[in-house]
């Protein structure tokens, strides 16, 4: 038996289209002899409202509150009824109606204490995955799959940090051998939330924002599952942003390190820090397309396997600021540093790559309103510049580790282009720079040019490139 366990994003359940791409998906799965068990998102764009709803409410905008609620329960009802038709449909638009009055209900009392806590919070967007994997469930019974709705929040038991909740693990696993296994025993395909769950008094939390591919692994994880796919509305992890570079490549393979890496410099295909729990006991994550089911994605893994190219991506985030503090009066004397830092974090500010000499530091900041303040607070230290509209570039790859000339390389491929600040060694697998904002796309493609002329075709998806290079017949 192969289990697989199938985490399906707010976008391939945004519409009854996409629930029944979704549903032809899962029973492709079963039809092969793998056993899904399925984890949802909220239909797109779902949690936002809710969240825009409570605090609509908890500034005594009743109304408006009411008013977007009402707006949810249409969608939800309406996809309900176009995808759900035979015995169960009435059952179901029931269901639906007796959850968004019990929602209403939630916001009224909010729109009179106008308090909203993180705990109550976690209530209202809950209402998000609760309906939608009720629906899903449905339509998936209705499609011929054998599936179970399951409250997540009867699994995925956590500890009371509102809004960020922590996992404890051993009463997820005991959990999941309890309701999940039996299910999965007896053919059924269970389908859940994502996102939230519930402490051990059996009080809602949610997991924090996108936290359906963590409820993802975490399920993997606690039913040691053969593989974990986290279906989504792109190909996978590219070389980089085929809309800036239209020769980007699909990476089939990558290590989880990378994929951190990547997703850390702005690369928006999955968070990783959510598929730990599958990548420590070593169960592979794959990113997959619900828009194109029959592409096999990218393959993240716990160790890269070797490839003849440097770097496996390039990534960019745009809208940067650098800040120089030149410490005109003091030099670098001891503790100056730690001065330094504190006015950022005391405007809870993160810093990005920072880069010293004798008398000045730079630091790069994302672009926000906060700097004059902080360039303000800093001034009674030292003299500060600072300047927007920068970018970062970084390049991810395992292979950069020990291989001389690389910096040569990558510098000379962009020697048309002026480099403000240079950061290799925090991470022994990335390589990172500074450029004026306008610089950016110019430099991601003679990057490109430079590393991606010759991709190994064990690591890249060529032959998507050899297609498009062909004429057409
Ligand atoms: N629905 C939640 C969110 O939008 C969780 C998720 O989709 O991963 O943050
Ligand atoms: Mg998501």
């Amino acid at each position: 038996m192969s289990l697989v366990v199938m985490k399906f994003g707010g976008t391939s359940v945004e519409d009854p289209a996409a629930i029944g791409r979704t549903a032809a998906i899962v029973a492709g799965r079963v039809a092969s002899g793998k056993t899904p068990v399925v984890v949802v998102s909220a239909m797109s764009k779902v949690t936002d409202q809710l969240l825009r709803a409570a605090a609509a409410a908890s500034q005594g905008d009743r109304t408006g509150a009411l008013a977007i609620s009402s707006r949810l329960r249409c969608r939800h009802r309406d996809t309900a009824a176009a995808l759900v038709k035979g015995p169960g449909a009435a059952a179901l638009i029931a269901w639906i109606d007796e959850k968004f009055d019990s929602l209403d209900e939630v916001l009224r009392g909010l729109a009179a204490i106008l308090e909203l806590t993180p705990r109550i919070s976690d209530l209202i967007v809950s209402y998000g995955e609760r309906t939608s994997s009720r629906i899903i469930a449905a339509a998936f019974s209705e499609r011929g799959i054998d599936s179970a709705h399951v409250d997540a929040r009867d699994i995925v038991i956590t500890d009371s940090t509102y809004q960020k909740a922590v996992p404890q693990d051993a009463l997820l696993d005991k959990r999941a051998a309890e309701k999940l296994r039996p299910l999965v025993a007896e053919g059924k395909v269970p389908v859940m939330g994502g996102f939230i769950g519930s402490n051990e008094a059996g009080i809602t939390t949610t997991l924090g924002r996108g936290g359906s591919d963590f409820t993802g692994a975490l399920i993997g994880g606690a039913l040691q599952a053969d593989a974990i796919e986290i279906w989504t509305d792109v190909d996978g992890i590219m070389t980089t942003d085929p809309r800036v570079c239209p020769e980007a490549l699909r990476v089939k393979v990558i290590s989880f390190e990378e994929a951190a890496e990547l997703a850390y410099f702005g690369a928006k295909v999955l968070h990783p820090a959510t598929i730990l729990p599958a990548v420590k006991k070593n169960i592979p994550v794959l990113v997959l397309n619900s828009r194109n089911p029959g592409n096999e994605g990218t393959r993240i893994i716990s160790l890269a396997p070797h490839c003849k190219s440097p770097f496996k991506s390039i990534a960019v985030k745009k809208k940067l600021s650098i800040i120089d503090v030149v410490a005109s009066r003091m030099l670098m004397t001891h503790g100056y540093l730690s001065e330094i830092f504190a006015i950022f974090d005391k405007h809870q500010c993160p810093v990005d790559m920072v880069s010293t000499s004798e008398v000045s530091v730079s630091l790069t900041v994302d672009s926000n309103d906060k700097l004059p303040a902080i360039a303000a607070d800093l001034s009674l230290h030292a003299d500060v510049k600072y300047e927007g509209k920068k970018a970062l570039i970084c390049l991810v790859g395992e292979d950069i580790r020990g291989q001389n000339g690389m910096a040569a390389q990558v510098f000379g491929a962009i020697r048309h282009i002026n480099v403000r600040m240079i950061s290799q060694g925090a991470s022994e697998i990335n390589m990172s720079f500074m450029i004026e904002e306008e610089d950016a796309d110019e430099a991601v493609r003679a990057l490109h040019a430079a590393f991606f002329q010759n991709p190994d075709p064990a690591i890249f998806d060529v032959e998507a490139r050899k297609l498009a290079a062909e004429p057409a017949k």
